[in-house]
């Protein structure tokens, strides 16, 4: 949480400045930045430890007042608590997500289980959750003013759904449980990145065929940057992986890729997770029976927009025959041009995205290779401030060089304005390239979150992304689906930037439903302004033709079959494994049954396969909760409908102000399906997604 602490604190934060960096207050311009400059591997333990203390001690006296509990003094309190710690986690989160070494990786392993013992002591504090309670207690028979009553609330059920009502001897059961899951998260997400970072493949000149010249260079440089000068690295990531797949012509080394990408951590070595998930799975399910819930699922979803497992899965249901009918005739095309080609053989899972391409080539005579050209992650960048200042009134400005510290040479600030008013709104920090040490895929986070109950507090955002980086001089050339991802995650930060809540409570994220913001930003990447202006020609500066946007938007829905089925394999899988009995349970047998029993195509495999799904099981974000992608998607699907047909479009000013009003800048508090309901005047409904997929739309 973020918020000023208390005076005698403050003293005590003083009296420490001197010694450690990752403990002393955000100073200089925009209302104070971090140290991101001054980091030091060795303050981690002691700062770690300090802010703990320093945390307990503000609990403390919160539970020691001899007032009655008010929201005042113990919810605002509450919200003003642990503001060092909280810092300290900021720097934290860099070294774990953006900076991980071996050396640190060690300190992560001896700290998860001491963070996860104090977490329990605040959560379980009886103390205090009878204040809570008493607060929350009160609130609904005097109610407070509407925001206080959701934030009293949401921290309410926080504490109930931890265990806080438990008698001693299950709270200590309940303790010992999150703190053991704490150290298999950590492994389970250590794993991953060290078979990330174990396998890598090296080619030699003549094993380039079919690979684009800015790849084959950036391979080139990745292979010098690992010692292996004159050979060319694909590495163990998706944003290797993938294009790897798309469009090189040796079959061996796209199964070899391809094998190596979707085993991680599960070779039977010491990074394999089979082990790991079957543990957490049991400590789930015997977490949530301390509480009387029956399965893990039940317990995660009752404050989500779905709210049982039933509904989520009866969604995934209703679209998944379509999804599978899809795949049938994306192998059927093919095949048909392996056959035509000569080629000999049966499509395999490492052959769907190579055949899949030259399928888009010859039914939408498109060519990925040839749209990337006009996908330059510049120009991108600049297609995000032009989209952000027209749908949300920002306005985008480069920082000084050296005013705003950041970790790594490669990461760049923007100040954040209203375009109007010029008011500051925040910064945006951009860490685009992949780096060892730096975890894979694309993530947004903040380093401080937008409040006012205590002073006003800006918005510090990040986007984080992998792409690889280009040869000296190049343009950094991205596919329209690592384009789109950018947008993706473009919208989280706009979804913090937009923030107007009072208590830092607040800004907390629903977690089928934070997805949604991220998702409507998609889908301004194929708006005529975006394209005409920011999809140029890398070399010749020339807009995109008319002629490929068209082909753009006609293959709209092209491979549907495959991006739908291998998502909702995966989140099937999640909630699956949930639901299931954990005792005896024996991970790569279940997963092969059921995708088995779910007419799962062989020619695709989930797009996180068990072993390696983060997403699940590196922490509790997305467990049960990666059926969030498509269940946001509906309001997604459904309110981009509502743009198409609004006078002006996207760039509609009127239905602009409306999603931000209503769908951005409220956060958690409002009840997201009500929230919804009043930009949209009604619930959103299954046909819309169907429609964008290309999925027949049920009747009703
Ligand atoms: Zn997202």
């Amino acid at each position: 949480m973020v918020s000023t602490a208390c005076t005698q604190n403050k003293e005590k934060e003083a009296s420490m400045q001197n010694n450690n960096v990752l403990l002393e207050k955000w100073t200089g311009p925009y209302g104070g930045v971090p140290s991101f400059d001054k980091m030091n591997i060795q303050d981690i333990k002691p700062a770690l430890e300090k802010g703990m203390g320093l945390n307990l001690e503000e609990i403390d006296a919160i539970t020691n007042n001899a007032d009655l509990p008010t929201f005042e003094n113990t919810i605002v309190r509450m919200e003003k608590s642990g503001e060092v710690l909280d810092r300290v986690q900021k720097y934290y989160g860099i070294w774990s997500s953006n900076l991980s070494s071996p050396e640190f990786r060690k300190i992560q392993g001896e700290m998860a289980p001491i963070l996860s013992e104090f977490h329990s002591k605040i959560s379980q504090n009886k103390k205090l959750f009878e204040r809570i309670k008493t607060v929350y207690e009160s609130s609904l028979k005097n109610p407070l003013e509407a925001d206080q009553q959701r934030t009293t609330q949401l921290i309410y059920e926080r504490f109930a759904m931890d265990g806080a009502e438990l008698n001693e001897e299950k709270k200590a059961r309940y303790a010992d449980i999150n703190k053991e899951l704490s150290t298999l998260y950590t492994n389970f997400s250590n794993n991953i990145l060290a078979d990330e970072e174990n396998y890598v493949v090296y080619l030699t000149k003549n094993q380039l065929s079919g690979l684009s010249d800015s790849m084959i260079k950036a391979a080139a440089k990745t292979a010098t940057d690992k010692g292996h000068e004159g050979e060319y690295a694909i590495t163990n990531t998706r944003s290797s992986m993938d294009p790897f797949l798309t469009y090189s012509n040796e079959r061996t080394l796209r199964e070899k890729v391809w094998k190596n990408y979707y085993s991680r951590c599960d070779n039977g070595d010491q990074f394999d997770n089979n082990e790991n998930i079957a543990k957490i799975l049991k400590l789930r399910k015997e977490r949530v029976a301390l509480l009387g819930f029956d399965n893990y699922a039940d317990w995660r979803l009752q404050n989500r927009m779905a709210k049982t497992p039933e509904n989520a899965i009866a969604l995934m249901d209703a679209v998944w025959p379509s999804a599978i009918a899809r795949v049938k005739e994306e192998v059927a095309d093919m095949q048909a041009v392996a056959n035509k080609n000569n080629d000999n053989l049966t499509i395999a899972p490492w052959d769907y995205r190579y055949y899949a391409e030259k399928v888009r080539k010859e039914k939408y005579d498109l060519d990925s290779n040839e749209v990337k050209q006009y996908l330059q992650l510049d120009k991108l960048t600049q297609a995000l401030f032009f989209v952000a200042g027209e749908v949300f009134n920002f306005k985008f400005t480069p920082v000084p060089d050296g005013t705003v510290p950041v970790f790594h040479k490669d990461v760049k600030v923007w100040e954040v304005t209203n375009k109007s008013t010029g008011e500051h709104i925040g910064l945006w920090y951009l860490d685009p390239f992949a780096r060892q040490g730096k975890r894979s895929g694309a993530w947004a986070t903040t380093y401080r979150d937008y409040s006012t109950f205590d002073g006003k507090k800006t918005v510090l955002g990040s986007n984080n992304s992998n792409f690889v980086k280009p040869a000296p001089g190049e343009a950094v050339l991205v596919s329209w689906d690592d384009a789109t991802t950018f947008l993706h995650e473009f919208g989280h930060a706009l979804h913090f930037f937009s923030s107007e809540v009072r208590y830092p409570m607040l800004n907390g994220g629903v977690r089928d439903y934070t997805e949604f913001q991220s998702q409507v930003l998609e889908r301004w990447l194929s708006t005529d302004k975006v394209i005409n202006q920011f999809l140029v020609h890398y070399k010749t500066g020339k807009a995109i033709p008319a002629a490929l946007v068209a082909k753009i938007k006609k293959a709209s829905t092209f491979n549907q079959g495959f991006s739908t089925t291998e998502y909702l394999a995966s989140a099937i899988m999640d909630m699956k494994l949930h639901l299931a009995d954990p005792a005896n349970i024996d991970i790569d047998a279940f997963e092969r049954e059921t995708l088995a029993a779910m007419n799962m195509p062989k020619e695709l495999v989930m797009r996180h396969r068990t072993p390696h799904f983060g997403h699940v099981f590196s922490g509790e974000g997305y467990a049960t909760a990666y059926y969030g992608y498509m269940w946001a998607d509906v309001l997604t699907a459904d309110a981009a409908e509502a743009f198409q047909e609004a006078p002006g479009g996207f760039y509609d000013k009127e239905l602009a102000a409306k999603m931000v009003k209503y769908l951005f800048a409220p956060r958690n508090s409002v009840d997201p399906a009500e929230a919804y309901r009043q930009f949209r005047g009604r619930d959103a409904t299954i046909d819309a997604l169907m429609r964008d997929r290309g999925f027949p739309v049920p009747e009703n």
